[in-house]
């Protein structure tokens, strides 16, 4: 598809080239002919004049050069001959430079619309996942004659969890899909750091004590501008994440701080920490590192990360990671404080 879109841009960028070339190459010819033909006639009546021959009678239309006709025949000639081939060098030239250039043209569509299609296949795969356990688990429910009341529940309550991962993955999904087009600086307010660092405290709590986790904070309050509902969902995300791969008895920490332009928020945890290889690829959508060791980390679809990133991107801010293999993770978010 692209090749052909390629080569029809190509095509489009000669014609125009070509038309102006050669309306240039119509005008020269013409004038110079003109040109060409006056230059000789003036040489031959000089010519003429001075042979004694019989000059042109006054007010006689004018003619061509008649002793000079065969020159002017050939001055002609190669004029067009010049013209012809410097519009075949033109067209040559103008043909590879506009395949280079429809190439780069068509580059930035031909790759979104490659990652649309990775983003597509990948989604629909964590999709179906989800669906196929559910479907699985309703069917074997539905085939078991004597099943129990308390074994229903059970079936229930699994099913009511799966549909639980199925709504936040649509949630992440959509979520992306509003910040990849960027915030709107009309949603953004005036917001305290104490105060969205409680809230997302809260929104993690159940689980990091379900796990035995805990959760500190050391916040330096201040006010700073932002979309309040994105950050809340990017400090949850690191939190969350701290509590999915930190062992029961260990901790996570988030810190907020201050300075006259920026605001930042440090979320560490003492757990498992990432591997080398996986570091670069963590704010990746879909990537999941070595989430075997962690029985509540394969709850994940590797879409946690990319959204924070997404976040901190709509905000001008940044996210950065260091972490190392049992020395635990730390997620360092920097945004500016003032509206954009
Ligand atoms: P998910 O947690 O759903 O797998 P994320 O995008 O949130 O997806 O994270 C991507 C990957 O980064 C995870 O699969 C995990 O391997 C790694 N990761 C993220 N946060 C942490 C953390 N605090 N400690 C260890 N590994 C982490």
């Amino acid at each position: 598809m692209f090749r052909s879109a390629r080569l029809k841009l190509t095509a489009w960028y000669l014609l125009i080239i070509m038309l102006v070339s050669i309306s240039f190459s119509l005008v020269i010819h013409r004038q110079v002919t003109a040109e060409l033909r006056q230059r000789f006639a003036v040489m031959e009546s000089r010519v003429r004049g001075r042979m004694d021959m019989e000059p042109l009678p006054p007010g006689s239309p004018p003619r061509g050069p008649e002793l000079f006709a065969s020159d002017l025949a050939s001055a002609e000639q190669r004029l067009l001959l010049v013209l012809l081939y410097a519009n075949a060098v033109i067209l040559v030239v103008s043909a590879g430079a506009g395949y280079v250039l429809a190439g780069r043209t068509l580059r930035p569509i031909e790759e979104a619309l490659a990652e649309q299609k990775r983003f597509m296949a990948d989604a629909s795969h964590e999709l179906r996942t989800p669906l196929t356990a559910l479907k699985a688990s309703n069917e074997v429910a539905l085939r078991d004659k004597k099943l129990t009341a308390r074994a229903a529940r059970e079936v229930l309550a699994g099913n009511l969890a799966d549909v639980d991962r199925l709504t936040v993955m649509a949630d992440r999904l959509l979520a992306l899909e509003r910040y990849q087009a960027r915030a709107e600086p009309g949603a953004f307010e005036t917001i305290s750091a104490a105060d969205i660092v409680d809230e997302a405290i809260e929104r993690v709590r159940p689980m990091a004590e379900g796990k035995g986790v805990r959760i500190e904070s050391a916040v330096a309050d201040g006010a700073f501008d932002a979309d309040r509902a994105a950050i809340v969902e990017l400090l949850v995300i690191l939190l969350d994440n701290g509590v999915k791969y930190t062992d029961g008895g260990g901790r996570v920490r988030i810190e907020a701080k201050q300075t006259p332009k920026r605001q930042s928020f440090v979320v560490s945890d003492t757990g498992a920490g990432i591997e080398a290889p996986h570091l670069p690829h963590i704010f990746d959508r879909f990537y999941r590192g070595d989430v075997s060791r962690n029985e509540t980390a394969t709850r994940g679809h590797g879409l946690g990360l990319s959204l924070a990133k997404e976040i901190a991107d709509a905000h001008k801010g940044s996210i950065e990671v260091s972490s190392a293999p049992g020395e635990g993770s730390v997620f360092a978010v920097t945004l500016p404080r003032g509206r954009r």
